[in-house]
């Protein structure tokens, strides 16, 4: 493939130009092997066009970029012009947000309104970290009359990033907003299933000011172009978000590389509990949104229902009702809530979870099929009376699957919560105040939530407990992922 972009059409965009080579040095550039990669609609299930591979020698290419960046012009670039071209970048992100929805929505399958409001966070995330670039600041430490001592805060260097397809632009916003504030530069790999967001994206870097080889995109396979980067020596440190399995292989190519610094956002099985004195209603749509947002394809999906033992019955029945209501379909339908899952292959791997889940003998309340004969759509899906060391009960399923099963009291519900290798959120629907703080004080998990479900914001840190992750993202806490302490001590 020798072209370099492709025109497009979505029925919010109309017709549009695609570039679709790799971003290095503030321009698109062929894959060095000519090498391709195909991107698949999950509606229609068709080949929506074909973007550059990035293979060893790209990566090389991009972290040699990021290396003259961070010795040059970034390095020279005052905290304040940092912050600007943040601040900058979330402008031009919030102008192009329909076209950025848009190609959100074609490759991804999210539906266009989630989309937009996956544009929004970004433009958020953006400006929050443009805010912090000029707050990054050491100390003095005053230990003996004869020295003076202070401490700086200074960037790792070049960061490579590996990105999920399940926000595809959102995580992207979450990975570079705290690397480059704090004066780092980056090689971000996008995933495969879902490139094109960020190819729209990337246009915008260099019009936002940001200097040549500071922000680089690539677009690649996570064995040729991820693990090209998690073994890379030239680069300092690793962020990487999708599955527990991937975390484990990017840890271990980092420690057997140069000892890469390594953060992981990883898989998560929540537990979403409901006492008896929950409000129903609200307790039901929480529920039925912590499941079925995004398609059930959320590291925080509310996947581990647990309800007590006085409601089950109403609330099994009522909650049947609701995720019946929820419309899947054409992501570009303004009213749909569930588009396809991402891919045939996350399609397969859900359809063998309700099938296992069939075998078991768990009940299925509602669904339990594809939806529609064309695209990978598949049916919101409740399976009750799931016994705790059901494969339903155990794994992340990543879809639209809920499993649910009955508690008698809260320290049943506390060790039922806990029984899980993840620890990535949970929540606790209850109208006492002493439940909702015993219960949240006792999860092993990175977030809680009361009374409500995937309240998450770009100030609040989030990550995973046990084996859900290592560090955290957004807030004041992400910064830390991204810089290091030098003492200075001065002989007086
Ligand atoms: P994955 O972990 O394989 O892929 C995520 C990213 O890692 C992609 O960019 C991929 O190209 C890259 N990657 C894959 N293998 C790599 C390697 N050896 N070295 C470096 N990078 C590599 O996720 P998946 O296979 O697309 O999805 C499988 C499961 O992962 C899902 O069902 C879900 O359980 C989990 N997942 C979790 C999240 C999350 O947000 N935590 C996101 C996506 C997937």
């Amino acid at each position: 493939m020798s072209g370099l972009t492709v025109n497009l059409k979505t029925p919010i965009t109309g017709e549009f130009t695609l570039n679709t080579g790799l971003y290095i040095n503030n321009e698109f550039v062929a894959s060095a092997e000519g090498k391709t990669l195909e991107v698949v609609n999950p509606t229609t299930e068709e080949v929506i066009c074909s973007v550059h591979e990035a293979t060893e020698k790209d990566v090389d290419a991009a972290v040699a970029a990021a290396r003259k960046a961070f010795d040059g012009a970034w390095r020279t670039a005052t905290p304040q012009e940092r912050g600007i071209c943040l601040l900058k970048l979330a402008d031009l992100a919030e102008k192009n947000a329909d076209l950025l929805a848009a190609v959100e929505s074609l490759d991804n399958g999210k539906s266009i309104s989630n989309a937009r409001g996956d544009v929004g966070a970004v433009v958020a995330c953006l400006r929050y970290y443009g805010g912090w670039a000029d707050k990054i600041e050491g100390k003095t430490i005053d230990i003996s009359p004869d020295m003076f001592h202070y401490t700086r805060s200074e960037p790792l260097g070049v960061c490579g990033q590996i990105i999920p397809w399940n926000f595809p632009l959102l995580m992207l916003a979450w990975k570079i907003g705290p690397a480059l504030a704090t004066g780092n530069t980056v090689v971000l790999k996008t995933a495969e299933q879902t490139p094109l967001s960020a190819l729209a994206f990337a246009p915008l870097i260099k019009e936002a000011g940001f200097p040549p080889g500071v922000l680089n995109i690539i677009t690649g396979f996570g064995k040729v172009a991820g693990a090209a980067i998690s073994s890379h020596m030239g680069i300092d440190k690793v962020a990487f978000t999708g599955s527990t399995a991937v975390g484990r292989t990017i840890m271990k190519a980092a420690a057997a590389s140069n000892l890469k610094k390594v953060t992981l956002e990883l898989g998560g099985k929540s537990p979403n509990i409901v006492f008896n004195d929950a409000d129903i209603d609200e307790a039901i749509n929480w529920v039925n949104f912590g499941i079925y947002y995004n398609h059930g394809q959320c590291c925080c999906a509310g996947s581990r229902i647990y309800v007590q033992e006085g409601i089950y019955d109403k609330f099994i029945a009522a909650f049947k009702a609701r995720a019946e209501e929820n419309k899947v379909g054409d992501p570009f339908h303004e009213e749909t809530f569930q588009g396809p899952q991402v891919s045939q292959l996350q399609f397969d791997r859900i359809m063998s979870y309700v099938k296992s889940g069939k075998d078991e003998g768990a009940t299925v309340v509602t669904g339990g099929d594809r939806h529609g004969d064309k695209g990978y759509f598949i049916q919101p899906t409740i399976f009750a009376d799931v016994r705790q060391d059901m494969k339903i009960m155990q794994e992340e399923i990543f879809g639209p699957v809920a499993a649910i099963a009955k508690f008698k009291d809260i320290e049943e519900v506390i060790a039922l919560g806990n029984d899980s290798n993840y620890g990535l959120a949970a929540a606790v629907h209850t109208k006492d105040l002493n439940t909702a703080i015993r219960v949240s004080n006792a999860l092993r998990a990175g977030t809680v939530w009361v009374n409500c479900y995937n309240a998450l914001h770009h100030q609040l840190p989030f990550g995973g407990y046990k084996e859900s992750g290592i560090g955290r993202e957004l807030g004041e806490a992400a910064l830390a992922n991204y810089t290091q302490n030098k003492s200075v001590a001065i002989k007086l």
